[in-house]
């Protein structure tokens, strides 16, 4: 017979309602970060669930990430957009904004970034604990943008590892969202490692 998922909103194991933990344990489904759906086994009474470290660390990086937003011109409203109540980052796990590095594990470069100000973010970027990301917001941060000059970096890879680009001049407040999901999907398959 099929496992049953009964759904019990408070945990993340199914259980039989009205049954105490550990008691007469149901089988279920369950889905780890990674893995199709698969069935928890009933032992000595309980229950448990196996999985991989790195994937347990991973679900949980991916979904508490502290952003640092490194904002030099209008790709920086569109950010505050998106932590704004409209939006609301909070949904995701990402709204604890810092303005201190040593307190972020993501730094969102959003803006045009000439060359003095290129060792700031570098600094910055160096003074964030591991593990750390770096998304690049916008036309400007990517590639310079319309400021083919000589005063502008044309682009931020030049100087720091860039984990996300977000296309746009200014992209949406929804294209930045996608940019911290798909963050979120990497760090949680555990293809980022810096
Ligand atoms: S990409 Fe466009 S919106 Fe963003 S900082 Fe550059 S000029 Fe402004």
């Amino acid at each position: 017979m099929p496992a049953q998922k009964f759904e019990k909103p408070d945990s993340i194991i199914a259980r039989k309602e009205a049954l105490a933990p550990g008691e007469d344990a149901e089988k279920g489904l369950i889905t780890l970060p990674g893995e199709a759906d698969r069935e928890i086994e009933g032992l000595a009474g309980g229950t448990y669930l196996t999985s991989k470290l790195d994937l347990l660390v991973g679900w949980a990086r991916g979904n508490s990430l502290w952003p640092l937003p490194f904002g030099t011109a209008c790709c920086a409203i569109e950010f505050m957009s998106m932590v704004s109540s409209h939006y609301d980052i909070a949904r995701f796990g990402a709204e604890v904004v810092r303005f201190s590095p040593r307190q972020a594990d993501v730094i969102i470069v959003a803006g045009t970034i000439v060359d003095k100000m290129a060792p700031v973010l570098k600094k910055i970027y160096d003074q964030m604990p591991e593990p750390k990301y770096v998304i690049s917001m916008g036309a400007c941060a990517t590639s310079g943008g319309f400021y083919r000059q000589y005063h502008v970096m044309q682009g931020i890879d030049e100087i720091i590892p860039v984990d996300i680009w977000v296309p746009g001049c200014p992209p949406t407040p929804e294209g930045l969202m996608y940019g911290i999901l798909k963050l979120k999907e990497k760090i949680e398959r555990g293809e980022i490692r810096r």
